[in-house]
């Protein structure tokens, strides 16, 4: 009895998931993974849908999908797996009915990701009706970078996003052209959810999102935040 005490699991507890911080030893602790879906108006219409007659939404990942090794192994039962170059932004605290207006208090810090996409599996989902988890929320499906404080780099709202394969340029866009931007995102999701400090937002891809093969390297970049170098294994 005094062993359990000790130990009140019955087995070993997951490990938590955290990203680096840059220019810190420290770690942001991840507690929930938010995606807003079609953000740019290009890369709506190059997945066959109006950004004008729509309403934001949004996806999970998984905070353990988040992976900043640098290695991002080709997943399983899929033959089409795409990037997605995405701002990310973590969030230092949380709330219900965040007005877009204070929403940029609740902000830590932000950086870049990748919203890897088994592709096939989506469309075949979406085609179905059913939940996108099998297409967007795989082991190791957000290779991302470290954490940029705000403090250290303001909140971007503008600046180049841009995404090379092999050194050719596949995606290229500005954040300022998110059709919902960073306040309203998370005034959105605190109209429907509890955000709270750990949580994370992938704020949408430009247009030219496609597929990438194994031996492939991704380099991403968004001005002022750096880049981020990912190697498909
Ligand atoms: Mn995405």
């Amino acid at each position: 009895m005094a062993l359990r005490k000790m130990n009140p699991y019955v087995i070993p507890p997951p490990t938590p998931v955290s990203l680096p911080v840059s220019g810190t030893d420290a770690r942001f602790p991840v507690r929930r993974v938010y995606c807003i879906g079609r953000n740019y108006a290009a890369h709506a219409v190059e997945m066959g849908h109006d950004p004008d007659c729509e309403p934001p939404f949004f996806f999970q990942k998984n905070p353990d999908n988040l992976d900043p090794s640098g290695n991002f192994p080709y997943p399983p039962r899929s033959r089409d797996v795409h990037h997605e170059a995405e701002m990310l932004v973590a969030l230092k605290s949380g709330g219900r009915g965040i007005a877009a207006r204070d929403a940029l208090d609740h902000v830590f810090g932000y950086g870049l990701a990748l919203d890897m996409t088994r592709r096939d599996l989506q469309a075949q989902a979406k085609k179905q009706g059913r939940p996108w988890e099998i297409g967007k929320a795989f082991e190791r499906s957000a290779p991302c970078g470290a954490i940029h404080p705000a403090e250290d780099v303001g909140h971007p709202a503008r600046g180049r996003i841009a995404l090379s394969v092999n050194g050719a340029l596949r995606q290229e866009g500005d954040l300022n052209q998110m059709i919902w931007k960073v306040p309203q995102m998370i005034a959105y999701l605190s109209d429907y959810f509890t955000l709270s400090a750990g949580d994370v937002i992938l704020t949408g891809t430009p247009s030219g999102v496609g597929p990438v093969g194994r031996g492939d390297v991704l380099e991403m970049s968004i001005d002022g935040l750096g880049h981020l170098t990912v190697r498909v294994d």
